[in-house]
């Protein structure tokens, strides 16, 4: 966006009058008792106990704005919280959003942010809305979201719940994320940097279109845990890693089936935030979760029967090089 489009900075505006024009475009949130604007938010526990979490996003090592619009990182930090939520078989109720931002960010930035948690939290998790926040000034663009979820009156799926003997199931994509990154970073660059225009072309591309704005199975979790679902988690860090914790909190080992699973980008990729879950034998599955292996005695990580010890997925500590592009 060019100075002229702009309706002034975060700098220019100042706190007060940039957070009125963001607070219209919020969603309000179903279990409200009091929202945005005084010191701190009043949300109802139907069910007596909060679930709760909290992600951050960071400019470099967490998305490129050269490649995500404004839209896309409200999308994406609501639908990462709502999966983390769905993960414990809970419904997103209430989110908080805390956003740093240079004073030179044009305020259409944070409204775009804003649209796109509104529409996140409309079509993933009807009823959840933003109930407050913080706005700050840094260098670096960074989204903290703190997620609040009601579990119904069910019992929570943890990961350390998987018995020998169950099935291994999953809802949503593998891989999917990854192969959308993978696209930006071979087509989405010119001379080595992230390109706002090359970016704008591949959008179209429904694996691109996927790891900027995704759209996990966020209502699943919540039916799965309705079903009987003895452990789960939702696909952050690549199906390898994250069928690992299932295995390490239940003191089991997972084995998948590679016919299955399909790939190794699926194995290894991160940010589907698909639900991986295990259910008891010879229960009828959630319609939308696909059998994907089985739970054996032992340890880590098996693939027809063999140990599969390859790291692979996603990890901020590892794998970041300290680029910001
Ligand atoms: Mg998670």
């Amino acid at each position: 966006m060019t100075a002229a489009e702009s309706t002034g900075t975060l700098g220019e505006l100042g706190e007060s009058a940039a957070l009125a024009r963001i607070f219209p475009r919020l969603p309000a949130a179903f279990a409200q008792l009091l929202g945005p604007g005084d010191d701190a938010a009043i949300l109802a526990a139907p069910d007596g106990r909060f679930v709760v979490t909290t992600d951050m996003m960071i400019h470099g090592p967490d998305f490129r704005l050269a490649w995500s619009t404004p839209h896309d990182l409200g999308w994406k930090a609501a639908a990462t919280n709502l999966s983390d939520l769905a993960a414990m078989g809970a419904v997103g109720t209430g989110l908080v959003v805390a956003i740093a931002a240079p004073a030179s960010t044009p305020v259409e930035v944070l409204e775009g942010i804003a649209d796109g948690l509104r529409e996140a939290c409309s079509a993933l998790a009807p009823g959840c809305g933003v109930v407050g926040g913080d706005l700050s000034v840094s260098a670096t663009l960074t989204i903290a979201v703190t997620a609040f979820g009601d579990l119904e009156g069910r019992a929570p799926v943890l990961r350390s719940g998987a018995r020998v003997g169950d099935v291994v199931a999953v809802s949503g994509g593998l891989g999917v994320a990854a192969a959308g990154l993978r696209i930006l970073f071979r087509d989405g660059v010119v001379d080595g940097e992230p390109d706002a225009a090359a970016a704008a072309a591949l959008r179209r591309d429904p694996l691109v279109a996927f790891q900027l704005a995704p759209v996990p199975p966020i209502a699943d979790g919540p039916v799965a845990a309705a079903a009987g679902a003895t452990a789960m988690l939702d696909l952050s860090d690549g199906l390898a890693r994250d069928a690992r914790r299932i295995a390490s909190a239940s003191g089991v080992a997972l084995d998948l089936s590679a016919a299955a699973i399909g790939s190794h980008e699926a194995l290894v990729g991160g940010e589907d935030h698909s639900l991986l879950a295990t259910f008891p034998a010879g229960r009828g599955l959630p319609p939308s979760f696909r059998v994907i292996g089985s739970v054996v005695p032992g340890t880590g990580l098996l693939v027809d029967g063999v140990a599969f010890d390859e790291l692979g997925g996603w990890d901020p500590y590892a794998d970041w090089n300290g680029g910001v592009g």
